[in-house]
């Protein structure tokens, strides 16, 4: 399969293909010292280096924005590393284990779990369709990567990389195409990684289900921010606005409703509102602006939908709030609602924008109760008394907590958490476990003296 890992326009032959391909070379690699293992990754890593400013240009390209391609080709570099650190680690080949009964030996003996499908979104192209095909590899599995048809520019720098290292372009193919695809690739792996939204999700899951198969799936959220009374509101204003704005918006992890001790949120709105409007937008294309454009046009009608609702229910826009076009792309800049509650819709549905809905609330208690009231459980954040801000987090139903600062689960990799209720299924996709994940545990006991048992339905014991 050297040199035709990407298969553009695939149809669902060449997905049979592809997995088959996969599947043959998988033996090998799995069998091979996870060091020579690494050493492939680390000859990749080089050749994502070498061509690191062509596939910048080709996510600026696709996305509108310059800062975040660039963070994104350094995180996958840095996953790398990462997982290679951790991999020398964590599989040491079959372990001796002591255990109850010393007439056995007990050997654990992982097995990867063969060929993993990788499917992703158009937000962080890059980074999202590499994210578990990094560690897969590592823990000995073989990967195909359905990028997003949205965002494919980058896919061919990303292909030769791959064909530069032969032995890694037998173990990871490239498949570009939409969700007929994304569905041939969960009716034929062994195991599927699934980035995307709820629904999808949703689908996925059921058909992997019905095979059988692991489906780790990492989907939508509607992250809170709670604010309480001793915040440090200058930190509180400042964090919460990169947070929900960065990407403009367009992050699983964005913060995208803010709850506020009712004595400060005048003062925390009046900061966020003055931070908010030094805030600049990118109108002439990547790097001339802090937030880009929508990256899929659509998302526009939806996030002006949800401003929309909010408006006719009584929410105030105190700053941005309009989309515009301009040369064929949609901005919007940060938008502040208050006077919002949870009958609008940016209070409970996902946005994907650059829009912070403040509430203000009566008590840390009443901002976790709303907090937790919602379908989602990716992240929060928390700004408050150090003890305090602690102990809120700690009554929040999400995988992941920052106090006082923002999205550090996305700069802190060694954390291992989870996606609650439908915002994800499966182990740990951050820390150690996730290169761990992508192993059956097998346990090999080994009667160290065979003999006759006296429990076999026999007199000779
Ligand atoms: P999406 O669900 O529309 O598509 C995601 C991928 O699934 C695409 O590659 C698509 O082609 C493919 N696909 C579509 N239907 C499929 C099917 N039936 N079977 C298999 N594959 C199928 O999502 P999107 O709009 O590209 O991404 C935005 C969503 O992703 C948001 O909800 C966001 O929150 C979520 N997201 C989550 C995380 C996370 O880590 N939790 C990270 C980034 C984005």
């Amino acid at each position: 399969m050297s040199g035709n890992a990407t298969v553009p326009g695939a149809d669902q032959a060449r997905v049979t293909e592809t997995i088959t391909a996969l599947r043959e070379s998988g033996a090998r690699w799995a069998r091979r010292p996870v060091d020579e293992r690494i050493n492939v990754l680390l000859a990749w890593r080089e050749q994502l280096e070498t061509h690191r400013t062509d596939l910048v240009d080709a996510l600026a390209k696709a996305t509108g924005r310059l800062p975040i391609s660039n963070m994104e080709v350094d995180s996958v570099l840095a996953g790398i590393d990462r997982c290679a650190r951790w991999g020398r680690e964590l599989i040491v080949g079959d372990q001796h284990r002591p255990n109850s009964n010393p007439d056995v030996a007990l050997i654990q003996a992982p097995v990867p779990l063969g060929v993993v499908g990788a499917i992703a979104p158009w937000n962080f192209p890059l980074q999202l369709a590499l994210i578990d095909a990094v560690p897969a590899l590592i823990a000995g599995c073989t990967v195909v990567v359905k990028p997003s048809e949205l965002t494919p520019d980058f896919v061919p720098v990303l292909q030769q990389t791959i064909a530069a290292v032969p032995e890694l372009a037998e173990v990871l193919a490239i498949i570009e195409g939409g969700p007929k695809i994304g569905q041939q690739i969960v009716a034929e792996a062994d195991a599927v990684c699934f980035t995307g939204s709820v629904d999808t999700g949703r689908a996925v899951a059921a058909a992997a289900a019905a095979r059988f198969i692991p489906a780790f799936l990492e989907l939508g959220g509607k992250d809170a921010a709670i604010v309480t009374a001793g915040a440090d509101l200058d930190v509180a204003s400042a964090g919460i606005l990169w947070g929900s704005t960065a990407n403009t918006g367009q992050s699983c992890m964005s913060l995208e409703r803010v709850y506020v001790e009712r004595p400060v949120a005048d003062e925390f709105t009046d900061r966020l509102l003055s931070r908010a409007a030094k805030v600049t937008v990118a109108y002439d294309g990547p790097g001339t602006g802090d937030i880009g454009r929508f990256i899929d046009p659509r998302q526009a009608d939806v996030v002006t939908a949800q401003i929309e609702d909010a408006v006719a229910k009584g929410a105030q826009v105190r700053t941005g709030g309009t989309v515009t076009e301009h040369n064929g792309a949609f901005f919007l800049p940060p938008t502040v609602l208050t006077h919002v509650d949870h009958s609008m819709r940016v209070l409970t549905e996902e946005t994907f924008g650059p829009v912070i809905p403040v509430m203000a609330v009566d008590s840390a208690d009443e901002a976790v109760e709303l907090a937790n009231a919602t379908d989602y459980g990716l992240s929060a954040a928390v700004f408050g008394p150090r003890e305090q801000a602690l102990a809120i987090a700690g009554r929040l139903f999400a995988g992941g907590v920052s106090i006082n600062d923002v999205c550090l689960t996305g700069m802190v990799p060694e954390g291992e958490k989870q996606a609650f209720k439908n915002s994800g299924l499966g182990p740990s996709r951050m820390g150690p476990e996730s290169i761990t994940r992508f192993l059956h545990k097998r346990v090999l006991l080994q009667r160290r003296q065979p003999r006759i048992q006296p429990w076999w339905y026999t007199e000779e014991a």
